[in-house]
């Protein structure tokens, strides 16, 4: 017996940050190409036998990351300044978080702000998120 099926999408983007106080060269401004798989589940499959299509995934979430954070200067919104000037000088998209945009906090922004925006009333839940900061380190937010 199944006990739980989940379906899994991978969205890359590339983006800048900094992380503010960290210890050692991240608190200078860099950028990453980031991977994300969104994870999600439903409490049944659909018709055809899926918990969402891949290409709703690709559209929903995708959309938003390439509107909001893809090629963007992801800040931790104590950093406004910093973002303002850069945006005056070279019209860079700047993207504020509510906490330091390390790989943890994006993980969790998107797990627990933009997912249940973009699926709230279909019935598909993000359950876990994992972001690829590198290829060899990611954080994970489940739900
Ligand atoms: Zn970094």
């Amino acid at each position: 017996m199944t006990k739980h099926i989940t379906c899994t999408r991978k969205i890359e983007f590339d983006a800048a940050h900094r992380v503010a106080e960290h210890e050692s060269k991240c608190k200078y401004i860099h950028g990453h190409r980031y991977t994300i798989e969104a994870t999600f589940e439903a409490g049944t499959l659909d018709a055809l036998g899926r918990v969402v299509d891949f290409g709703v995934v690709r559209e929903k979430l995708g959309g938003w990351v390439d509107h909001h954070w893809d090629h963007t200067l992801i800040l931790w919104e104590r950093d406004r300044q910093l973002g303002e000037a850069i945006a005056a000088q070279t019209g860079q998209q700047v993207f504020y978080l509510p906490h330091n945009p390390t790989a943890e906090r994006m993980a969790e922004y998107l797990l627990t702000t933009v997912c249940p925006v973009l699926f709230g009333e279909s019935g598909i839940v993000c359950c876990a998120v994992r972001l690829w900061e590198t290829p060899n380190c990611y954080a994970d937010a489940i739900a």
